[in-house]
């Protein structure tokens, strides 16, 4: 059998493995900020005749400008967005590879702020754009200051703003994006996956303000539809005709489109529990202070507590009685996703048996 070794893999990818928190099957999964509650029976229902009706036309392409979706998505979003100022594709993570193909490339830079999601390297070695990080501050937090000193040192025609970041949980206040935007020519791409769990304002509010401010959006993680595959953006329209450039044709599927589409018309039953989970995290960040762990503050659907002296031999602990949390994030921490009542009990317990070593 040949080997990877024998083929003519781009050198940039020699040596790289597929990255990706593992999938395991085990009783209580908290590790990759899924919602832990799966659509009701009656969306299933619904879901599924909009399936079979998509089916009636699977000899045909889909629509690759997914019109009626983008529709749909502007109107969940409102703030007077039109579909023409929205872009969806296959997962925010592919909301961004086209912002990089069209925005990064060769010759090019990404800039992001560390600790930041770990799947953006991803996109900017794929795109072949350089990726460069600035350490966000002790706080994990940012001012516009270090991100425009960070803009004038790199010169990067993309930044990539998390807020909520992932993994620390915590936001950009919309002063910063504002001052930001004013005084550079960059894109700039407020990551807003976790928004809906936040009580702060969206970066929406900015876009009429600042034609170079694009926010993304998922139904990953709020919306309960990770399995869906469906993230999205909005932007000025000539962003979105930069994306349109860059896509491959038809890369949304009938399903995926008939499916987010479902999800999107009962927005407020796929949303239900959103205030509900952030209210679950915050509990956990109580309890584990109360606790004492140490606590990143976060608006987010989950929570980083820690500091562990060897972090991998909890994840590994916890692991062993059937809990799934991440080892990410700074250093000595875990990365706890905001699951049921009883899962989060279940949780706890094991914490309190465990009884881990903790830094001061
Ligand atoms: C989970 C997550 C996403 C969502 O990715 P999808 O491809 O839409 O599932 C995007 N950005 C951040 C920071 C995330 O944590």
């Amino acid at each position: 059998m040949i080997s990877l070794g024998d083929l003519p893999l781009r050198a940039d990818l020699v040596g790289e493995e597929p990255y990706g928190a593992p999938q395991l099957d085990v009783p209580v999964v908290l590790n990759v900020n899924e919602n832990p509650y799966p659509p009701s029976p009656a969306v299933r229902q619904e879901m599924a005749a909009a399936v079979v009706a998509a089916a009636g036309t699977l000899n045909r392409y889909p629509d690759r400008e997914a019109r009626a979706l983008r529709q749909d998505l502007a109107e969940y979003l409102g703030h007077g967005l039109t579909a023409d100022r929205i872009w969806a594709a296959n997962g925010s993570n592919e909301i961004m590879s086209h912002l990089l193909t069209a925005f990064g490339g060769p010759g090019r830079k990404v800039l992001t702020f560390t600790p930041t999601y770990s799947m953006y390297p991803e996109y900017a070695r794929n795109t072949c754009t350089q990726y460069v990080t600035v350490e966000r501050r002790a706080d994990y937090t940012l001012d516009a200051g270090l991100v425009l000193d960070a803009i004038a040192e790199h010169r990067p025609t993309v930044v990539l703003i998390t807020t909520p970041n992932n993994p620390t949980g915590t936001t950009v206040p919309l002063e910063v994006f504002d001052e930001v935007c004013a005084a550079t020519d960059a894109i700039v791409v407020a990551d807003e996956a976790y928004q809906e769990f936040s009580s702060g304002p969206s970066a929406l509010e900015l876009l009429d303000r600042h034609p170079r401010l694009v926010v993304s959006r998922t139904l990953s993680k709020a919306f309960a539809l990770a399995g869906g595959r469906v993230g999205y953006l909005a932007a000025a329209p000539a962003i979105v005709d930069a994306c349109r450039i860059v896509r491959l044709p038809y890369h949304l599927s009938a399903q995926t489109q008939a499916v987010a589409r479902v999800a999107l018309a009962h927005a407020d039953e796929m949303l239900a529990r959103v205030r509900e989970l952030a209210a679950e995290a915050r509990s956990f960040e109580e309890w584990a202070r109360s606790h004492g762990y140490g606590v990143i503050e976060s608006e987010a659907n989950f929570s980083l507590i820690g500091r562990f002296p060897d972090r991998h031999q909890v994840w590994q602990r916890l692991l062993d009685r059937g809990i799934l949390v991440r080892e990410t994030g700074p250093a000595g921490f875990l990365r706890v996703s905001a699951g049921t009542p009883e899962e989060m009990a279940t949780l706890k317990d094991a914490l309190t048996d465990l009884n881990p070593e903790r830094l001061p």
